[in-house]
Parts: C-alpha cells; structure tokens; sequence
C-alpha cells in the first residue's frame, strides 16, 4: 500500500497510541488486536505502541473479550465507560488518556484497514500533524452512501471551517493536537469538525473503506441524524441566518400583496371579494414559519443550555490495564 515507513531518516523512538471505541463489537475484537499487531510488529524498531479501548456500554461480551486481550498484551489499556455515551465521547475519553507522540483513531468493526495506518503514520513523519483517511470508495447500504453524500455537501456549504469530505474519524493526531482538542469540552461534539478547527499542518491518506467484519452498526438513523445535526449547528449559523432570510421573502412577498389589493380596489373595485380565504390560509401559512423557526432557535437554546450545565463528558466506571497493580478506578472528566 504505497508509503512506507523505511523511507523517511531514522528519528528518535516516538510513542504511538491506537484509540478503539468499542460497542459491541465481541466478534471483531480478537481479529482487529491480532490485524493491528501484524501492521505494527514491524515497525516496533521505530516505535512504542500503546492500544486504548473504550468500551462504550458494551452489553455483548466486549469487556470479556477486551479483558483477555488486556491480559495477553501489556500494551492495552481497557477504558469502560459507565455506560453508552456514544461513539464521539468514547472517542473523546480515549483521546483524554492517550499519552503518546501520536493517537490513531481508528474504528473497531475493521472498516478502517489497519494497514493503512501505517501509512498514516508516514505522512506524520514527513511532518504532519493530523493524517486524516480519506475513502475513496466504500462498501456501505445505498442509503447510507447517499446520505452521507447530502449531508458532507451542506456542510461543505454552510460550515465556518472547511472540514474534508469522506473522512470520518480515522486519522492519525499529533500530541499537540491532542493537548488542544482536550480543551475542546463541548457536549455535542463533531470530532471531524473540531480537528477542522484546530488547525496544524493536515493532509490526507486515500483508502478504500471495507465493509463491516461482524455485527451490525449501531449508528442508527437517529444517532446519524444527530451527528449531522452536530456537525452542522456546532459548525455553522446557517440555519439562523435562514430564520431572516425568510423573514425578508415573506415580508416582500405582503408586500406583493398589499400591491395586489390596491390594484383591484383602484382598477377594478367590483372584483373585490371579502377575502377569508385569503385570510385564513395566511395565518396557518404564517403560523406554520413561525412556528417552524421557534424550532430552529429551541435548538440552539437547547445547546446553549446543555453547555451551560457544565456536566462531565462522561464517567469511567474502571480502567484496566496489561498488568494488574496499575488499575485505576472510576475518573471524571
Ligand atoms: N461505537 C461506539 N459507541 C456507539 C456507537 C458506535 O463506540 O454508541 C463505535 C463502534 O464500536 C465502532 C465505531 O464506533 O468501532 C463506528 O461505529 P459503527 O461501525 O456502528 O458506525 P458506521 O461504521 O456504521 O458508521
Ligand atoms: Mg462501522
């Protein structure tokens, strides 16, 4: 697969930390630890890797699986969280722990081929801080495909920072953004978008994404929607911005209106229909906006209000890790 590693001068050894959000994801668990090992075995010369799980409220046997591989390899760390807070926090959490020259984020379905990480890892020594993977192609249900499609060209159009197409959150971060995304402790977050927003030295590696090794996604219809919904109102006022353009086409368009009637009553007086249609269907067609962009601004109260409670992201129920005198329990954040 195209870059590699011997290429680049023999620096100084660097850590390098995977980080796995993990939701019942038993049967991928064991093939994903031994695929990630056969890509990093070789370039262990150069490196000290670190592999973090979340678990995020698994209810498979995840833990049990995540626990045996813990106990095989000193190198993992097993993060469980209390309960499912959602792929973009477990994320988060590992993100929070990770302590390495550099995190890569990676999904643990194995849609994300873990040998393309090694290629991430050589566009990071060619001096980039974020190396994000960019699908060319990807084995997923048409309605899937199109949806992201629809939902990367609004954001493409309305958002404040221009975050990259078909890249989800595979990618490969430097420490330094690391330490900047940890400041970052909006409830709810759109990774991509934050990354976008950091700034540093970015580039990007193509891949083509696999379809999922076992199990079923858990992004459900509602869980997407709101991750759309977050990426685009964390990123953009867009839909504010719309609630006055609308306000100036529907006053433009009484004005219309009232141009209209005083036409028939100078021009054509005998034509003049007490008009109760006219009157009726306004109000439910003004109802209606009205009522439509009471939404649009519930919403950005509802996040205002969910940011200013200042709750923790999320509670760490146990950490585990290789060996057994190191664990830590329950962490906020
Ligand atoms: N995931 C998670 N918490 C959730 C949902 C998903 O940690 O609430 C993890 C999941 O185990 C996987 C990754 O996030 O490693 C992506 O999820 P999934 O494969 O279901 O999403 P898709 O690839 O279909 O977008
Ligand atoms: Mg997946």
């Amino acid at each position: 697969m195209g870059a590699t590693i011997d290429a680049t001068p023999a620096g100084p050894r660097r850590t390098v930390t995977y980080v796995f959000p993990v939701y019942n994801e038993a049967e991928n668990l064991r093939l994903l630890h031994a695929s990630v090992l056969a890509v990093t075995e070789p370039l262990a010369c150069r490196y000290d890797f670190g592999f973090i799980y979340v678990d995020d409220g698994s209810t498979d046997e995840s833990a049990q699986v995540l626990a045996d591989i813990a106990g095989t390899d000193e190198r993992v760390t097993v993060i469980e969280l209390s309960r499912n807070f959602g792929h973009q926090v477990a994320v988060t959490a590992g993100l929070d722990l990770a302590d390495a020259d550099a995190v890569i984020v990676m999904d643990s379905d194995l849609q994300d081929p873990p040998p393309v990480s090694a290629e991430l890892l050589a566009q990071w020594e060619l001096g980039y801080d974020v190396v994000y993977a960019q699908r060319r192609s990807r084995q997923d249900p048409a309605f899937k495909k199109l949806s992201a499609r629809a939902f990367y060209w609004v954001l493409q159009k309305v958002a404040s920072v221009d975050i990259p197409r078909d890249a989800g959150d595979f990618r490969l971060l430097d420490r330094k953004v690391v330490d900047e995304l940890r400041k970052f402790r909006e409830r709810d977050r759109f990774l991509r978008g934050l990354i976008s927003y950091v700034g540093f030295r970015q580039t990007a590696v193509q891949f083509d994404r696999h379809e999922r090794h076992a199990g079923r996604t858990s992004y459900s219809m509602k869980k997407m929607m709101r991750l759309a919904a977050d990426g685009i109102m964390g990123f953009s006022v867009a839909p504010l911005k719309l609630i006055s353009r609308m306000g100036y086409f529907i006053s433009f368009l009484s004005f219309l209106g009232i141009l209209y009637t005083l036409g028939v009553k100078v021009f054509a007086p005998e034509t003049a229909v007490p008009g109760w249609a006219f009157i009726t269907i306004g109000l439910f067609f003004l109802g209606g906006i009205q009522i439509t962009m009471l939404g649009v601004l519930g919403s950005y109260i509802g996040r205002t209000y969910a940011q200013s409670q200042g709750r923790p992201l999320y509670t760490v129920a146990a950490v585990r890790t290789g060996s057994p005198d190191r664990d830590m329990e329950s962490r906020t954040r």
